[in-house]
């Protein structure tokens, strides 16, 4: 079996041939016209200067040409650095200066361009070779020949870093994880065979490739599968709609914030989304009436939850046949090959095993404040497992705050306050106070008085945990991953 990605790719143009790969913008991509595109890719790498081991950052969103950049780079024997398509041109020079990349596929149009431009006009990214996305099938490959490609690529261990993913910078500044190709493809068929993916499915890809969502368990799933992959450029709830019923989409994985606007949005009840069959959320806690909803009203088959992180993929899923209640309570068990332990004194969430990263990129205390000597990754979530093994999340340590000497986990709030009518979307953070040490503020969007908030949580929560403030605002701050970024919450209140 295929442990690296070219290999991958390899067997996928053989076993896949003229099946599709992508579709996308009216363009269908078969495996074999994809490996044909990716040889063609990586021999004008390679005729750049590219060496084995290279890095090479692509910044730009979900499209066909992210996808042939980036496989392209494995199979010029180089490291994938994918960057957050929203940063800023200083940004990525960062990345690019923390990783040292070689290269940088940059897509024409969209912001990266002009930004790249006037850095290199202030001298910075110099040495550094910028490509544009729409250039790369036009690459000058000088001499270097096909044969010289795949030999670059079958030379590629299972043990080589396949790429650099960094993390969504929730809590501070992003850490770059680095996985091997063996940890990269074996979490991809794992992901791909917990969920039953095959050649049949149509997927959909919103999670933006730069986040392991996107590229592990979307564009490498795809190639083990052979399913086929509809890249989706930016979130728009009626294009989404529009795939979904025209494209009888199958499989569509995504941040809870997803399954929410499809069902509050606006002439649903018109649309036939009966073809999906597979939904995968995660990434934040998942309020279970969500999965309720997305069960009865979207009438999506399974609904499986799943806890992942960049530093380890993908940890636990909920399996096909779990009772519904599990897996709305949880986010299912270990994946195979993976373990989890919580932490007796802490309650922090501990795992190890296959998928495990192999450390922080040029960050070998954090690595080490991250990784024990046995192997067990620090989450800095707090949870439980259950006599089964099946993981809740109760909240990231960092949110935990402490009112009149009670821990309290603003997650189990924010469960509380999304089943109130009225209440669109919550966000609760400690903030300081006197007499408490701390008390917490609920940020509300949604029309309903803070008084109601108010009454609603007095009923159903302990004193303690009673949000004392509620701020009703437009939106909440989240990242690409749909995290809410809780220290601008904090930061905005001054605490
Ligand atoms: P940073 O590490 O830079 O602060 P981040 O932790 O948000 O950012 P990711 O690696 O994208 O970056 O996200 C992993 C985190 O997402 C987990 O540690 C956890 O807090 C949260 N998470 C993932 N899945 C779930 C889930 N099913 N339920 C609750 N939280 C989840
Ligand atoms: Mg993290």
């Amino acid at each position: 079996m295929a442990d690296t990605i070219p290999a991958a790719l390899g067997d996928a143009a053989d076993r896949f041939g003229d099946h599709p790969a992508y579709v996308a913008d009216g363009e269908v991509v078969s495996f074999l016209e994809l490996l044909r595109r990716v040889r063609r890719t990586a021999r004008g790498y390679v005729a750049l200067g590219l060496q084995p081991g290279d890095r090479v950052c692509v910044w730009a969103p979900n499209s066909i040409g992210w996808v042939v950049a980036a496989l392209a780079t494995s199979y010029a024997g180089g490291v994938l650095v994918p960057v957050n398509s929203r940063y800023t041109g200083h940004e990525v020079a960062d990345v690019v200066e923390r990783t040292g990349a070689r290269l940088v596929v940059v897509e024409d149009g969209f912001l990266g361009r002009t930004q790249i431009a006037d850095l290199r006009a202030a001298g910075e990214l110099t040495g550094v070779t910028v490509l544009d996305l729409a250039d790369l099938p036009d690459l000058d490959r000088g001499s270097v020949t096909t044969e010289q490609v795949d030999a670059i690529a079958e030379a590629v261990s299972a043990d080589d870093v396949a790429d650099i993913l960094f993390t969504s910078g929730t809590t501070g500044r992003s850490k770059g994880a680095m996985s091997a190709h063996r940890q990269t493809v074996g979490v991809a068929r794992a992901w791909g065979e917990l969920g039953g993916v095959t050649g049949q499915d149509r997927y959909l890809v919103i999670n933006p490739f730069f986040h392991s969502f996107g590229y592990k368990v979307g564009i490498v799933t795809g190639l083990l599968t052979g399913a086929t992959l509809y890249p989706l450029t930016t979130f728009d709830l009626d294009e989404t709609m529009r795939i979904i019923e025209n494209e009888r989409i199958t499989v569509l994985p995504g941040a809870p914030t997803i399954y929410s606007s499809l069902l509050s949005a606006p002439g649903r009840a018109e649309r036939d989304l009966s073809s999906l069959r597979l939904a995968v959320t995660g990434a934040a806690v998942v309020p279970v009436v969500l999965i309720e909803r997305m069960r009865q009203e979207l009438q999506i088959d399974q609904v499986v939850t799943a806890f992942g992180m960049t530093e380890a993929v993908v940890v636990t899923m909920a399996r096909d046949g779990d009772p519904a209640d599990l897996v709305a309570s949880t986010c299912g068990r270990a994946i195979p090959g993976m373990e989890t332990r919580i932490d007796p004194e802490t309650d922090e969430l501990l795992v190890r095993g296959d998928y495990v990263m192999l450390g922080y990129l040029d960050d070998p205390d954090a690595t080490a404040a991250a990784i024990d000597a046995d192997g067990w990754l620090h989450t800095g979530d707090a949870g439980t497992l259950d006599a089964d093994g099946n993981l809740a999340i109760t909240d990231r340590l960092k949110d935990m705050y402490i009112s009149g000497g009670f821990n309290v986990y603003p997650a189990e709030i924010e469960q509380t306050l999304a089943r109130l009518d009225g209440v669109q979307d919550v966000a609760v953070v400690g903030v300081p106070d006197e007499r408490l040490g701390e008390v917490g503020r609920a940020y509300v969007v949604g029309s309903v008085a803070p008084d109601t908030v108010i009454a609603f949580a007095q009923e159903r929560l302990a004193n303690f945990k009673v949000p004392r403030q509620v701020t009703l605002v437009d939106a909440l701050p989240r990242n690409l991953s749909g995290k809410v970024l809780k220290n601008e919450l904090r930061d905005a209140t001054g605490g």
